[in-house]
């Protein structure tokens, strides 16, 4: 089966090359990928963060169609249409006990700690599966990681009806679903993107880094926001703390422009700010928004082949980039 496979890291080792075809052990699946999304941890993966095994590919977010199951498998037949929940989980430990497999003691994430799904063939424990119907391939495409991570942080930030919520880094991959799910959610959405395209995922407003301050404040007049979602770390953290209100809940889960900061902790503790990192989602969340994504879109950039994963993780990573990237098998 053809696959994207680097030995070294960084992107020029890429290769699309030919691997031995596997079969499903008794509880796993073999799924036939029909498309994948294209994220910041490929982008790591690839250039250079420590994976297993090696030779190694790359893969975090996948959708694909059964093809064969191994003997216990019950609930999954040939053709199902179904994502790949991304972590390795053993169900048994403290963590996973409170649906928190995200956080598994003895986990990891699937094209870390094994192979990923840029690859014709991907084979997974059924437990890893959910089902999808009725949701377009780019959605489906986008639930595991980009939609799974924005939900499960607004989750946690405990976002309620009726309450602000700012969301940094707007027309990026967790950015289109944290708009998107924030207004479900029943929030007033303020949007922070240079695109004009973002207004049509239902953001409430749309507007500038330069002019987030005074358009938050205008709005909530003068409270700020309740909620404030940032992905992008050091480039926008100063821009965010400072619209964050009294009582407001922080969300990080991602540091697409760097992770080095410097904050005044009086600032956060004079608010009663709460900081929340999280990352990823559980799987009762994935299966919510096989259902919740019906009323979703998701702005693609561009398609790629497997055979043009390099390209992919390029275009991922280039400024111009306008939507997502998603590699179709
Ligand atoms: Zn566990």
């Amino acid at each position: 089966m053809k696959v994207l496979l680097f030995e070294k890291s960084g992107i020029e080792n890429l290769k699309y090359t030919d691997v031995k075809d596997e079969e499903p052990e008794t509880h796993q699946v073999k799924i036939r990928v029909l498309s994948a999304g294209v994220n910041p941890i490929d982008y790591f993966v690839v250039n250079g963060i420590p994976v297993r095994p090696l030779p190694h590919i790359p893969g975090a977010e996948i959708y694909g169609e059964v093809e064969k199951t191994g003997d216990s498998v019950r609930n999954f037949s040939r053709g199902d249409k179904v994502v790949v929940y991304n972590r390795v989980f053993d169900g048994s430990c403290d963590m996973c006990l409170q649906s928190s497999e995200n956080l598994c003691r003895n986990g990891g994430i699937i094209s870390v700690i094994t192979n990923g799904g840029y690859s014709e063939f991907f084979i997974v424990d059924e437990k890893n599966l959910i089902k999808v119907s009725g949701i377009s391939e780019e959605i489906a495409a986008s639930l595991p990681v980009a939609a799974l991570t924005a939900y499960h942080g607004l989750r946690t930030a405990g976002l309620r009806a009726g309450e602000t919520l700012v969301v940094f880094g707007a027309s990026g991959n967790t950015g289109q679903f944290a708009v998107q799910l924030g207004k479900i959610m029943g929030a007033q959405v303020i949007a922070v993107s240079k695109k004009g395209w973002v207004k049509e995922l239902g953001a409430d407003l749309v507007t500038d880094l330069s002019n987030v301050k005074d358009v938050v404040s205008k709005v909530t007049e003068g409270k700020m926001a309740d909620v404030v979602v940032d992905p992008l770390g050091e480039k926008t953290w100063l821009n965010s703390l400072e619209v964050v209100g009294v009582k407001g809940r922080w969300v990080t889960f991602g540091t697409l422009t760097g992770s080095n900061v410097s904050v005044q902790l009086n600032t956060i503790y004079s608010k009663h700010i709460s900081l929340f990192g999280t990352t990823g989602g559980n799987r009762k969340e994935l299966q919510e928004l096989t259902s919740l994504s019906r009323k979703m879109k998701v702005k693609v950039g561009k398609v790629f082949s497997l055979e043009e994963g390099k390209e992919a993780l390029k275009y991922l990573m280039a400024g111009d980039r306008d939507g997502r990237a998603i590699i179709k098998v």
